[in-house]
Parts: C-alpha cells; structure tokens; sequence
C-alpha cells in the first residue's frame, strides 16, 4: 500500500467482536496466558503488551504509522512533544557530553538546552545555521548530538540536512531533528541520514487542538536504550490520546495539503501589502532559502510568519482586530491561530537573541488553518486595515 493508504488502513489486530474502527484499550495491564508467560514477558523473551506504561494497543498503532512514514527502523510515543524531545536527549546522553543545536529552537528546547540540562553536566552551543559548516565548527571530541529543527518557530530558518547528513559521515555523532513543523509528509529527515526525528503530535497530527502527544523514531539501537529510559521514568502517551491522534492521521495528508495551499496564498496576499514589512515563508521566492526550501520539502507547510511596519503597538491592534482567528499558543489546528512570539512563546530570550532569528516586536505568527481562504484573507487584511 501507498502512504496515504496505510495511514488509513494499518491498525491493531481485530479482536474477536470483529469491530471495523480501531477500540480505545482502556486498561493499565494485560493478562499473562500463564505463570511462565509472565516470567518470559518481564524476562524479554517474548513480545507483547505487559502494562500500558511500556506499551498498548493503541499507541503501537499510533507508533507504526510514524515509523513507516518516517521511513525508521523503530519508535515511540510520549505523553507530549517535550517529553519526546527530552527523552530523546536524557534518555541517551550523560554527564560530560555536548550537543551542538541549531540557535532557533522551540522555546522550552531553549529552555531545556539553558536551564535544565546543565544541572546534569550537559551542555549546548547554538549555531546559525544559515551555513551549515557553523555546524562543523562548533563540534568538540565531546559532541555526542546535533539538534535541530526545520523550518523553525516561528522565523521559518532552514537547516540543509543533506549537508548535515555527509557531516555525519565524517564525524561520529547522532542527527536528532525535531520535525514537527513539516511533518513526516512534507520532509523525511531520515533519508538524508538523521538518527532521530521527533514531534510534537500535539501540532498537525492531531490538528484540531484536542490532545498533547509526541514520537521519536529512528534507529533501532538508539530506541532500545530510549525504551529503557521510558519504561522506567514514565512519560508514556495515554491511550485514549494514541487512538485520537492514530484516527487523525487517516486525513494528515489531506489536511496539510489544504493547510499548505491555504498558507501560501495569505503569505503572496501579505507580501503584496504596504502595511507589512517582511513575510517569511518556505516556498516564497523572497525566502532567503527558497531554493533548499523546494528541495527539502514538499510543500512550504501551515505556518507564515510576518512583520508589520509599527512595531509590538501596532500587532497588538492588528490581533485585537482579528475577528475569525483567534489568540491562543498552539499550532497545526483546523483553526487559523495568530500568535504575538516577542511576547509569549519567545519572551524570555532577549531582543538581541529574538532578532537574531527572525523575531522582531511586529512580527506575528500565523498558523493557517481549514477555513475557507477567502474568510481568512478577509480576517487578516481587515484587521490589518483597521490597524492603520
Ligand atoms: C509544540 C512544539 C514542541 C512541544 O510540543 P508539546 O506537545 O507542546 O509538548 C516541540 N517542538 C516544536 C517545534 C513545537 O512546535
């Protein structure tokens, strides 16, 4: 089967009520066929579900549709995408070791790199990306990953992952992307040598903002030692979010079609208007990166970023304005969602570090949704208009 065919098609196996649509397992454990199938289970000679902290119907099903897309040898889910992205780094690293990331990242990842990590003895060097040798310099005999997202939030920077995938080559380290603005359908990070790729599921996965989820795919070496980690910390994804976010994803490729059609005719509409300062968007020819942009993905994604002339004073009146789409900080909903980052997600970086990726205090960020283009082109040029 083709990709959107297994994202609709793969499922748990069929219990004996023969049901059509997958059943939400609501249990903690399972029973063991006997007193030695218990000891074989917990010894590792068998497989199986053993308690749902480890694993469950509806998150292996959830997990196999990302492995497969992602083209991974192994994967799995986490109660959040911080949590993903966390374990993805505790989980393997330790005390002594360092990791080189890409400056513009999602901010508790900034938070995680500054704040938390360095309890442990891990530490971080933030690069620019804009040429990716940045990566190669930064490496130390102590580098054990390189961290990144592409595109970032909100500046929508791109890293080159095949540049970064021939570094690895000749470096030992392991390639750990976080690739939830693009999602497994627009970009395979995997194919160009990444060990790792996380996501917030939370985002276009789920897309309609009910649920927090994350994954991490990739080798099958890196997860075992991640399964241990979780298994024994905790932070396994619930059940009833694997079968929400597994049902999602039967319509993720249609609906980041339309998300990315959608975002790219508001991102030619902002740029062509005199109140707006710089629009960013991967597939507009004005992105400082548009060629990479149409090599590495797909489509340009759900998200445009841009500044208008007036700075925080102004944004401020133009989001007030909005009517339709509303404030709130998520992305990747059904629902366009515009977001202040200066003022939320991004406030606690300083104005130096903020416009060093992109962010300036005019600038908003658009989470392009479902809707109808013309109600959202309406909501956004009004306001605008009523912003003057
Ligand atoms: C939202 C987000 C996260 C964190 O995910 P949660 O599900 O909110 O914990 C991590 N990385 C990126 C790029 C995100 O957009």
């Amino acid at each position: 089967m083709r990709e959107q065919s297994k994202l609709i098609r793969s499922q748990t196996t069929r219990s004996s009520n023969r049901e059509h649509s997958v059943p939400l397992y609501l249990t903690s454990s399972f029973v063991f066929d006997n007193a030695e199938h218990g000891r074989a289970m917990f010894a590792d000679e068998v497989e199986g579900n053993l308690y749902s902290r480890y694993s469950n119907p509806n998150t292996s099903e959830f997990i196999n549709k990302i492995v497969e897309m992602e083209g991974a040898e192994a994967g799995l889910a986490f109660a959040s995408g911080m949590a993903a992205v966390f374990a993805s780094i505790a989980g393997l690293l330790r005390s002594g070791d360092h990791i080189v990331a890409f400056r513009s990242v999602f901010g508790s990842t900034h938070q995680l790199f500054t704040q938390l990590l360095p309890r442990w003895g891990i530490t971080t060097t933030y690069v620019d990306a804009s040429k990716p040798e940045y990566f190669e310099k930064a490496l130390r005999p102590e580098t054990k990953m390189v961290f990144l997202e592409t595109p970032s939030n909100p500046g929508l920077e791109l890293v080159d992952l095949e540049w970064l995938g021939r570094l690895k080559k000749k470096h030992n380290f392991i390639l750990n992307v976080d690739n939830c603005f693009a999602t497994p359908y627009l970009q395979k990070p995997i194919e160009y040598g990444a060990d790792l790729v996380s996501h917030s599921a939370t985002k276009y996965m789920d897309g309609q903002g009910r649920v927090l989820g994350g994954v991490v795919v990739g080798r099958a070496d890196l997860m075992k030692e991640l399964m241990f980690f979780i298994r024994h910390t905790g932070p396994a994804m619930s059940a009833f979010n694997a079968w929400t976010i597994s049902k999602s994803l039967e319509t993720l490729t249609l609906r980041m079609d339309r998300h990315c059609s959608n975002a790219l005719k508001v991102a030619e509409a902002l740029e062509k208007n005199q109140e707006v300062e710089e629009v960013r968007y991967p597939h507009l020819p004005s992105h400082p990166q548009y060629e990479l942009a149409k090599r590495q993905m797909k489509q340009g994604g759900g998200v445009v970023t841009f500044t208008v002339k007036g700075g925080f004073e102004r944004a401020k009146i133009f989001m007030d304005e909005l009517k339709m789409i509303l404030l709130t900080p998520n992305l990747g909903d059904s629902r366009s969602i515009a977001t202040h980052p200066a003022s939320t997600t991004h406030s606690k970086l300083s104005d130096e570090e903020r416009a060093q990726i992109g962010i300036y205090p005019g600038t908003i960020r658009i989470s392009v949704g479902l809707e109808d283009l013309d109600d959202i082109l309406e909501d956004i040029f009004t306001a605008l208009k009523n912003s003057i």
